[in-house]
């Protein structure tokens, strides 16, 4: 049929994955549309993941840190805290990176077109204009015709069925909202974004109850760096419910009533307890199946995840996928990367450029990192992983209690953990292949570990590679001597 608008390449969705791939994409030199339902671009991430969430961390990290001080004799007083203008800077910090946003896609020629995107054929995707603040559609619709689409449609939080319709029940983004601040608050789930979440609320005031179904917090982050988070957080919790589920919630005036059970047959479940707020935090769901994507000839799974190669390709070889709709990890830096592959690799072969056409994304680790105080970061293997798939591990401990800059900052309960591949191939040389931080600024150090997986490097690599003192950072060479066996002295 006739298109109202034609492009070499279409990318539905404009989060971290979306607004790469069409920059990356017009860099190039091919013409692109980008289809997004709200009127900002920067999708979960900007609007309502990662950057309020951290605008709203840094704050509370600050109040925290001015709470330390008291011991060393400079007392503020109580925080005084305008919640209003608090938001407000929130929202002022995502309308300065989204208004950047939009201004790059001008200066690109990247087209944005404003609706809700569905396909109608392997070349074809309706968009249906929506309006306002939210994703309200008008009727009116436009069709795009495309050379290639890339999918980078994202994912939205899972909710409970038995939750009740209640504002005292939220998602992220509806605690990021930050209408007030509880008395109590229950986060359903123990991952990064409800604790993250908590500590923000807690921060400000609220008492926490944490419900997790696993045997401990923060799944995937080695255990010995996850014990130290919970030591230095437990003030913050009245109870942590591990190995417990959440099987019904009821409103009621004085809260939201919530009632567990044992996860494990055997188990003691916990009373029944009453809430101001209930954080819904147990996993997002990735949006594949609203796409009409079969009108393309694009697989879905049941789950609603859109499987690819290593190149971003799913089963109609046009189309590309990125994001948090392929899989986990549910990252902006993973959506990133996958955005790039994807894009260059439509413009190789678009453009007959075979080493562009070659992309991949063949990336050997993907870091995660918790904001929350202490930080909490991790890449590669966890001792616990290595323990599982029989790969015998030489570790490389390094307790900040002996690191000057740690000491002189007072937060020298961090610890940096490096693990190193001991199997009798690796002749004592073996490489880095995995390793995790907690404490202050972790986040910011956990891509030089990264790194090292990335260049294969061995613990005298790192050993010897001079780290600027006193620095937090320095404890990554310190971990790696202790793993060659050389660490003798502290600094
Ligand atoms: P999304 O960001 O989900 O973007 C998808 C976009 O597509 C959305 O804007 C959506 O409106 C649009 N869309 C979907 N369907 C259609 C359609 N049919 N038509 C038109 N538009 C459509 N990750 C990190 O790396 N670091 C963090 O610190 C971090 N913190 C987070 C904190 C919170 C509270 C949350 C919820 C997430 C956080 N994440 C973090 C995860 C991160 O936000 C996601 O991994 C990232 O946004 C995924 O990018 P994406 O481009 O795949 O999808």
């Amino acid at each position: 049929g006739a298109a109202d608008l034609d492009c070499d390449v279409v990318v539905l969705g404009g989060g971290p994955g979306g607004y790469s791939a069409a920059f990356r994409a017009a860099d190039l030199g091919l013409k692109v549309v980008l289809v997004e339902r709200y009127a900002t671009l920067g999708g979960v991430c900007l609007n309502v993941g990662c950057i309020p969430s951290k605008a709203l961390l840094h704050v509370a990290a600050v109040m925290d840190e001015v709470k330390h001080l008291s011991a060393v004799g400079v007392d503020f007083g109580a925080p005084q805290v305008n919640i209003d203008t608090l938001r407000g800077h929130k929202e002022k910090v995502i309308g300065k990176l989204t208004g950047g946003l939009a201004q790059m896609a001008k200066m690109r020629k990247v087209t944005v077109l404003r609706g809700y995107g569905q396909f109608v054929g392997s070349h074809h995707l309706s968009v249906e204009a929506t309006q306002g603040e939210g994703t309200q559609r008008s009727g009116a619709t436009q069709v795009v015709q495309f050379k290639n689409a890339i999918i980078a449609a994202g994912s939205q939080a899972v909710r409970l069925p038995f939750m009740p319709e209640d504002p005292r029940v939220v998602d992220s983004t509806g605690a990021l909202e930050l209408k007030e601040v509880p008395k109590r608050m229950l986060i359903l789930g123990g991952g990064i974004i409800g604790l993250e979440m908590g500590t923000v609320y807690s921060t400000l005031g609220a008492r926490l109850d944490v419900v997790e179904m696993m045997d401990g917090l923060m799944q995937g982050a080695d255990r010995d760096l996850v014990k130290i988070w919970q030591k230095m957080n437990a003030p913050r919790f009245d109870n942590i419910m591990l190995k417990t589920k959440t099987v019904g919630a009821e409103a009621t005036p004085e809260g939201i009533k919530v009632t567990f059970a044992a996860a494990e047959e055997g188990g003691t479940a916990p009373e029944p307890q009453t809430y101001d707020l209930v954080l819904q935090a147990v996993g997002r769901t990735p949006n594949g199946k609203k796409l009409a994507a079969e009108a393309a000839g694009v697989s879905v799974t049941d789950r609603g995840f859109i499987p690819v190669d290593i190149q971003m390709r799913t089963s109609a070889p046009h189309i590309f996928a990125i994001g948090d709709i392929v899989g986990q990890p549910m990252l902006a830096h993973k959506a990133v990367h996958e955005a790039h592959v994807a894009a260059e690799v439509i413009a190789g072969e678009l453009q007959g450029n075979k080493e562009l056409a070659a992309a991949a994304f063949n990336a050997r680790v993907i870091p995660s990192v918790a904001y929350t105080d202490p930080e909490v970061a991790w890449v590669g293997l966890t001792e616990d992983q290595a323990k599982a798939q029989g790969i015998k591990v030489k570790k490389g401990l390094f307790p900040w209690a002996a690191s000057g800059r740690a000491i002189a900052n007072g937060r020298d309960e961090g610890v940096t953990k490096l693990l190193f591949d001991d199997s009798p191939e690796a002749h004592g040389h073996g490489r880095i292949l995995g390793g995790g931080m907690v404490g202050t600024h972790a986040g910011d150090m956990i891509g030089e570990i990264a790194l090292a997986i990335e260049m294969g490097a061995d613990a005298v690599d790192i050993g010897k590679t001079i780290h600027p003192h006193p620095t937090l950072g320095e404890s990554i060479g310190m971990a790696a001597e202790v793993a060659h066996g050389s660490c003798t002295d502290v600094p």
